[in-house]
């Protein structure tokens, strides 16, 4: 993803449209794979501030992945508002800028760095996602399993617990 600024690099104020299209590789993003069939769309403007080249665009892309819960295939429609200013090499010795050489600005890092700030950690199908049951493997979506039943009333518990200090007493 290159935006050509020859047009606009040597002018304070000169603006340029941006229109690109570009596929995207996929992203590993916290064990989750992030693949995205059709090409991402960029479209905004670059201006040149007399200090930095600022872009303003919008990133429209989706992506497939699996939920993170029960992973079922899920798709999701991604879209970002992003603002970055690129410095030319030769003004900045700042790292922690964006800079550009020659007549191109190279949007890759930017624009992958923008998606993954926009994606949660957890990708769910729902919100209300009830998972897999960890015992059996049942999706838990479709309907319960007979693993609850198994598992030990606390209320009961603490009533044993209470019974066996009682018995403790009277040996005493
Ligand atoms: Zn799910
Ligand atoms: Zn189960």
């Amino acid at each position: 993803m290159k935006l050509d600024v020859s047009s606009i690099k040597n002018s304070i104020g000169a603006s340029i449209k941006i229109n690109l299209k570009a596929s995207l590789e996929p992203i590993n993003f916290y064990g989750s794979k992030l693949t995205f069939e059709e090409p991402l769309h960029l479209q905004g403007e670059a201006i040149n501030t007399g200090e930095s080249i600022l872009i303003k665009a919008n990133i429209k892309t989706n992506y497939k992945t699996e939920c993170s819960r029960c992973n079922k295939p899920i798709q999701k429609i991604l879209e970002i508002e992003f603002c970055e200013e690129f410095h030319p090499s030769s003004s900045s010795l700042n790292y922690d800028v964006n800079i550009f050489e020659g007549d191109e600005i190279k949007l890759d890092k930017v624009v992958i760095g923008n998606i993954i700030l926009n994606i949660p950690m957890k990708i769910l199908c729902s919100y209300d996602c009830k998972g897999l049951c960890h015992i059996c493997g049942k999706d838990l979506n479709s309907g319960k399993c007979n693993c609850e039943n198994r598992e030990t009333d606390s209320r009961f518990a603490v009533l044993k617990d209470l019974f066996t200090v009682q018995d403790t007493d009277k040996e005493v």
